[in-house]
């Protein structure tokens, strides 16, 4: 086994924790609204399910040996640590997020606006956090499908949620979130004052 699988490995292994432990603490009596997804959406976790699971198969078989790629070391060293990064900005949103974090789009009976913490220049850091895994796991587990599909997964649950998961909040808690979005960026910090 390659040290950049046993990256993959213990990093698959803490993500798991981090996102099992704020998992198990949302409870579905506390919904007060939940948001229609749109159906791509389950298409995009349907193809990220499996992506997170096909690196063991390409790491512990041979069966998809015929999407190998090859690329050279340093990428993928910079990939383990853009792959560490997305670690820690998952286990940071769910710290800051706290008992406002829904596996979906609800808003629960004591939702609060987070607007501190590494929510204060950017709305999605847990989805920038899944966009650098998927880049991390492209460059680490070097094979189309147990790489780069993650990508294109998470883009789908990405471009087909955040309109809805923003028009939520702003139904939700009106101008409040609205000055929050012109401060703001949604995946990097708001550079131009406008
Ligand atoms: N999109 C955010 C949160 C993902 S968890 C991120 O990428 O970090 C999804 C839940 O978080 C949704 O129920 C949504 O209503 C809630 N949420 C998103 N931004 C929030 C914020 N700034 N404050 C409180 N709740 C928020």
């Amino acid at each position: 086994m390659e040290i950049f699988e046993i990256v993959y490995l213990i990093g698959f292994t803490a993500a798991t924790i981090i996102r099992s432990y704020y998992g198990l603490q949302f409870k579905r009596k506390e919904i007060e609204h939940s948001q229609k997804e749109n159906p791509v959406v389950f298409i995009g976790m349907a193809l990220w399910g499996a992506v997170l699971i096909l690196p063991f198969l390409s790491i512990f078989s041979n069966v998809l040996d015929m999407a190998d790629y090859q690329i050279i070391n340093s990428l993928r060293v910079l990939g383990a640590f853009i792959f560490i990064g997305g670690l820690w900005v998952i286990w940071r949103s769910h710290v800051d997020l706290a008992g406002n974090f829904s596996p979906a789009l609800f808003i629960r009976n004591k939702h609060t606006l987070i607007t501190t913490g590494i929510y204060q220049k950017i709305r999605h850091p847990m989805y920038l956090s899944f966009f650098m895994w998927a880049t991390g796991q492209a460059l680490l587990i070097t094979n189309w499908l147990a790489g780069p599909l993650g990508l294109l997964a998470f883009a789908l649950i990405y471009l087909f949620r955040v309109e809805h998961e923003e028009q939520q909040l702003l139904d939700h808690f009106g101008s409040k979130y609205r000055q929050y979005q012109e401060k703001t960026g949604r995946l990097l910090p708001k550079f131009m004052k406008n």
